[in-house]
């Protein structure tokens, strides 16, 4: 199965939940805290991202990009835009 990452833009986000509905890998979830809107955003909770896109396609902000990883790569957790 393809790797992947996805990088959010925390301060775009509005916490709506879609993109964390639409992972088929449970990949997403919630923050504990909040970006400054006053939202709790959504992050990258597991290291299983396949790539699939199905998050960014849903997300009503453009807030999600997704990058597919070469085959073999070693998968590390990006870093989450501020
Ligand atoms: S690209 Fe697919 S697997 Fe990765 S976080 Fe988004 S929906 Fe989940
Ligand atoms: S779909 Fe977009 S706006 Fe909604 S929680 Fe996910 S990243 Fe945030």
């Amino acid at each position: 199965m393809a790797n992947g990452t996805v990088v959010i833009a925390t301060e775009i986000c509005k916490g709506c939940e879609l993109c964390i509905a639409a992972c088929p890998q449970d990949t997403l979830a919630l923050s504990a805290t909040i970006n400054h809107k006053g939202y709790r955003f959504a992050e990258l909770v597991q290291d299983n991202c396949t790539g699939c896109v199905n998050c960014a396609l849903v997300c009503p902000d453009s807030a999600i990009t997704v990058y597919r990883l070469p085959k073999g790569a070693k998968r590390s957790v990006a870093p989450q835009a501020a």
